[in-house]
C-alpha cells in the first residue's frame, strides 16, 4: 500500500497530477476541495455552511473538511465490515493546509492502521503560478477562480500552508518536485519518485 500527500500552492497543478497518478498506479484520490464542491452542489447542510467561506477563498473550519476526509479515508482502509479496498492506496490532494491539519491528518490514518509515505511537493515559482492564475480565471467556472480571490489564497497558502513543508521535512518524507514546466514534465518526475517509493528505496 502506497498513501501519498500531494502538495503546493493553488495553481501548481496538484489536482492534475493527482487524477493522473491515481489512475497509473490505481489510487483512490481524496481531494478535499472537491469533497467540499460536492457538498455545495448537493446542498447538503455542510455545503451551505461552506459554500460562502468558499467563495471568498478562506479555510473551510477543520470539523467540516475533517469530517468528510475522515468518511473519504475509509474507503482506502476497507474499514470494518466492508469489502477489502479496491485501491492500492490513495493520494491525498488538498490537505493538510495547516500544521494543525497536519497532525489531525497522522492521527486519522494511525486510527485506520495506515501512515503516509511520502508527501509530494510540487514547486512552481511565483511569476509562474500568476500567469497559471490569470490563465484559470478566464476558462475555470469555479466562483473561488476570480484574480482577487485566487490572490487571496496564494496569500493563505504563504501564511497557513506553507510551514506545513517543515513539519513533514523534519519526519524526511517530504520530496519537492519542479512543477515549473509541462504537466507532462512534472508527471514524469512525479513518476519517479513514486517508482523509487514503489520498490520500497529510498529517495
Ligand atoms: P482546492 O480545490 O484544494 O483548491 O480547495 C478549494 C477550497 O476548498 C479552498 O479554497 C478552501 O476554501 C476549501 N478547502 C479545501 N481543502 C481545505 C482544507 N484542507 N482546509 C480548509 N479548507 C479547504
Amino acid at each position: 500500500m502506497l498513501n501519498i500527500v500531494i502538495f503546493g500552492a493553488p495553481g501548481a497543478g496538484k489536482g492534475t497530477q493527482a487524477d493522473l497518478l491515481a489512475e497509473k498506479y490505481d489510487l483512490l484520490h481524496i481531494s478535499t476541495g472537491d469533497l467540499l464542491r460536492q457538498e455545495v452542489a448537493k446542498g447538503s447542510p455542510l455545503g451551505q455552511r461552506a459554500q460562502a467561506i468558499m467563495n471568498r477563498g478562506d479555510l473551510v473550519g477543520d470539523d467540516i473538511v475533517v469530517q468528510l476526509l475522515a468518511q473519504a479515508l475509509r474507503g482506502v482502509a476497507g474499514g470494518e465490515g466492508q469489502e477489502p479496498s479496491e485501491y492500492r492506496g490513495c493520494i491525498v490532494d488538498g490537505f493538510p493546509r495547516t500544521v494543525a491539519q497536519a497532525q489531525t491528518l497522522e492521527f486519522l490514518f494511525s486510527k485506520l492502521r495506515l501512515s503516509i509515505d511520502a508527501i509530494i511537493a510540487i514547486d512552481v515559482p511565483r511569476d509562474e503560478l500568476v500567469r497559471r492564475i490569470h490563465e484559470r480565471a478566464a476558462i475555470s467556472g469555479r466562483a473561488d477562480d476570480t484574480e482577487e480571490v485566487i490572490r487571496h489564497r496564494i496569500e493563505l497558502y504563504d501564511e497557513q500552508t506553507r510551514p506545513v513543508l517543515d513539519y513533514y521535512r523534519v519526519s524526511g518524507r517530504l520530496v519537492t518536485v519542479d512543477g515549473s514546466e509541462q504537466i507532462a514534465d512534472t508527471n514524469t518526475r512525479i513518476c519517479k519518485v513514486m517508482d523509487v517509493l514503489l520498490r520500497g528505496g529510498k529517495r
